[in-house]
């Protein structure tokens, strides 16, 4: 259905990747062509120049994007990045995805995803509150708990949805918490949100697990970024009595067969920034990392890191992507031959925009949960999202992946028939 030059007019793999599991997913669907023509183009894109004062006073300019790709099931939903690498078909991609996750899950969203091209770890506080509220003015046109509800990703934390709130809320002349998610507690964020992306990723090998007859308390695990979501799966999984033996960040990995003591790497990445240097283990690389001899593998930095060179390679026999688009569209294809489960993105990362659906309404209501009830409402939300996922993937023989692809698309694809083209 993708005519060959709309294919080639893609340069970002990630996009060209994810638009290639769309594609699979029409054709299983047997979708609707109109429909499906709808799905591959965003709704709308906004791109953004984001002037800022320096500290020494020079004047710089970021650029940034807001891209929401759909709106048929409720308002947009997706996080905000910063980082050096982003470009406006990594944002579409990450879009598109969030439609897909919102649908696999069964909230009322739509998808959407933020970026702005910066290295947060060259900008003072200050200068990143100024970028933050810049980007937030220039992005307030389509942005509002009715439109599109912002998120943290990659670099951005509670404190940066704090800084969106109030200046949105500066905007409006009253406070307007619904209008982002992953907020600090104390202004109306939600228990459990930190966590919940991170926990979400372990009910779902909870699941897999229980499928392939492994039993996580003799399991090892290898996680690749140990930033928010890496961080909180490690701690969980070795709470069901799995032993970590290698995570990594930015600076590098550590591996230690045994057993990692989770209490001393957070304590040595609070003191150094990174978890690598850890003393009682060995330095590894990110890409050596991958190929580590283990049980599950958990991505959970960046797109893009399980490829056609590595995949071939792997030893773990479950694969939970806690990043969003970790795996190449080779690698994908080669993992599924070696009969290596992979856990897709849209189904194992959802819990964070599950939580951010729950933060979303106690805003709504000003009635607030309390974090037990919270994390029972997640459970049973990506329990029962896995279970129809995996009923979907045992009646047509097909990847977890496309599943769940197809599950999300065939949702969208329903209530876009329902409500019509307009005019
Ligand atoms: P984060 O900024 O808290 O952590 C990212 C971690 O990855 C950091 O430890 C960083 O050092 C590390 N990292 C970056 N590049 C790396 C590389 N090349 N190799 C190894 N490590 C690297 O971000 P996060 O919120 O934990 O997000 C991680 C992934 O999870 C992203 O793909 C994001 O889109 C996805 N995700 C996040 C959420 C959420 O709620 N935060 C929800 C769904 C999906």
């Amino acid at each position: 259905m993708t005519r060959p030059e709309e294919a080639s007019c893609i340069e970002n793999q990630f996009l060209a990747a994810t638009m290639s599991q769309m594609e699979m997913a029409a054709q299983k669907l047997n979708l609707n062509p109109g429909i499906f023509k709808i799905m591959k183009s965003p709704k709308r894109i906004l791109t953004v120049s984001i002037p800022i004062r320096r500290d020494d006073g020079a004047i710089e300019v970021f650029k940034g994007f807001r891209v929401q790709h759909d709106l048929t099931r409720g308002p947009a939903k997706g996080g905000i990045r910063y980082h050096p690498e982003v470009d406006m078909e990594e944002v579409i991609a990450l879009a598109m995805l969030m439609t897909w996750k919102c649908a696999v899950v069964d909230i009322p969203y739509g998808g959407a995803k933020g970026g702005v091209i910066c290295n947060p770890k060259e900008l003072s506080m200050g200068e990143l509150e100024r970028l933050t509220r810049r980007f937030t003015s220039e992005i307030s046109i389509i942005i509002g708990p009715e439109k599109d509800i912002p998120a943290p990703d990659v670099y951005t934390n509670p404190q940066v949805m704090a800084w969106i709130m109030d200046t949105f809320s500066m905007h409006h002349g009253f406070s307007v918490p619904a209008v982002v998610t992953g907020k600090p507690i104390e202004i109306g964020g939600s228990q459990g949100r930190n966590e919940a992306t991170g926990r979400g990723v372990v009910f779902t090998i909870e699941e897999a697990a229980s499928r392939l007859k492994m039993d996580l308390f003799r399991s090892t695990a290898v996680i690749q970024g140990y930033g928010n979501v890496g961080s909180v799966v490690a701690a969980d999984l070795s709470q069901l009595g799995c032993k970590i033996v290698a995570v990594s960040d930015t600076g590098g990995g550590i591996y230690n067969e045994n057993g990692l003591d989770l209490d001393g790497v957070n304590s040595h990445k609070q003191l150094y920034g990174s978890v690598a240097g850890f003393p009682g283990a060995k330095p590894v690389s990110n890409q050596e990392l991958l190929i580590i001899d283990c049980d599950i593998l958990v991505p959970a930095a960046l797109e893009n890191q399980i490829t056609g060179e590595n995949a071939p390679l792997i030893k773990a026999r479950l694969v939970a992507e806690g990043a969003n688009g970790p795996t190449t569209l080779k690698a994908d294809g080669i993992l599924f031959e070696r009969g290596i489960t992979v856990i897709p993105d849209i189904l194992a990362n959802a819990g964070g925009v599950v939580v951010s659906y729950f933060e979303w309404v106690q805003g709504l209501q000003n009635f607030y949960w309390t974090g037990d009830e919270v994390n029972a409402q997640l459970r049973r939300r990506i329990v029962e999202s896995f279970r129809e996922v995996y009923r979907i993937k045992e009646q047509q023989g097909v990847s977890i992946r496309m599943a769940a692809y197809m599950l999300a698309m065939g949702r969208v694809s329903r209530a876009m028939e329902l409500r019509g083209l307009y005019p």
